[in-house]
């Protein structure tokens, strides 16, 4: 434990977004890599893993008992759905301060985990997309939406995501839908032939999700109006795009009280 520094545990360090989030923490000088906490290779340490610095932070299997051992002010949870909803509970009962860009948890996880976190004054932020393009692609998406309330999202990623929609897609949707009066789109007739040709229905809005090898993190929002149409369209390239969120997110955790839901909440 560095006083002077956010000391931070790392879950999910083998992962795409992991393994970014491990070289992020060491290449900030502000921030200390106390552990991290893997599904296998407990009592090795970071500098063991293939592609990874040459770090001495001990892999724990276990977080309960990585928190334990110990004392770190943030986790950065990278990891699936399921494990990270544990992890943020684990967390909370050891005082620690969870960034998730674990994606899938649903609205009543979040009122939950909301609820545990102001009752131990702890800050939490989980944020579906670091990407800070992807917050002004919603943002101008929502702008956008009060002109023109005709809409679909399509959203891109590669074949090993679990959860579709992205929770990008649904946070677009979400935002579009607080300016978009709610209406069915398309024609009001319209019978899909194959299950699934239309899409996912967000309050009458369709949300495509594609899944191919090659792709990152793509979404393209279209918006049709009469004789025009408007494509306000983000693509991340590689993960690296995620990281300025994550440190952001991890800078802002140390100074809030309550469960913060998504990045466009903390930039300006
Ligand atoms: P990934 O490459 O599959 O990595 C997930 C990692 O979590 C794997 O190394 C996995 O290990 C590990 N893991 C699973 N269970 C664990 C446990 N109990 N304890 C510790 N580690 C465990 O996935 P990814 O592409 O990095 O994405 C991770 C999450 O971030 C996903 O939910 C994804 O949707 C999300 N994501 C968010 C953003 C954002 O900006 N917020 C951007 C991209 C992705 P095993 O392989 O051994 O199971």
């Amino acid at each position: 434990m560095n006083q002077n520094k956010v000391n931070i545990v790392i879950a999910g360090p083998r992962g795409n977004m992991g393994k970014e989030a491990v070289f992020m923490v060491e290449n900030t000088s502000e921030f200390e890599l106390i552990a991290v906490v893997d599904s296998k290779n407990g009592g090795k340490t970071v500098g063991d893993l293939d592609g990874l610095p040459n770090h001495s932070a001990p892999i724990y299997e276990d977080m309960a008992v990585c928190f334990s051992e110990h004392e770190c002010d943030v986790l950065i949870d990278l990891t699936t759905p399921e494990v990270g909803r544990k992890h943020m509970e684990i967390a909370f009962d050891h005082g620690v301060r969870p960034v998730v860009g674990t994606t899938g948890f649903t609205d009543d996880d979040i009122v939950q985990l909301r609820s545990t976190a102001e009752e131990k004054g702890l800050g939490a932020i989980i944020a579906p997309n670091f990407a800070i393009g992807a917050i002004l692609m919603m943002k101008f998406s929502q702008l956008a939406a009060k002109y023109l309330s005709d809409v679909e999202i399509i959203e891109q990623h590669h074949d090993r995501k679990l959860d579709a929609p992205s929770g990008t897609a649904i946070k677009t949707a979400q935002l579009i839908s607080e300016v978009r009066e709610s209406k069915r789109q398309g024609h009001p007739d319209e019978k899909e032939e194959l299950a699934g040709a239309r899409g996912a229905d967000f309050d009458g809005m369709h949300i495509h999700s594609v899944r191919l090898p090659g792709l990152v993190a793509h979404q393209e929002v279209i918006f049709g109006g009469i004789g025009q149409t408007l494509k306000i369209r983000h693509d991340s390239i590689n993960r690296t795009s995620f990281m300025p969120g994550v440190k952001l997110a991890v800078e802002t955790v140390m100074k809030i009280d309550t469960l913060v839901y998504g990045l466009e909440n903390i930039i300006e």
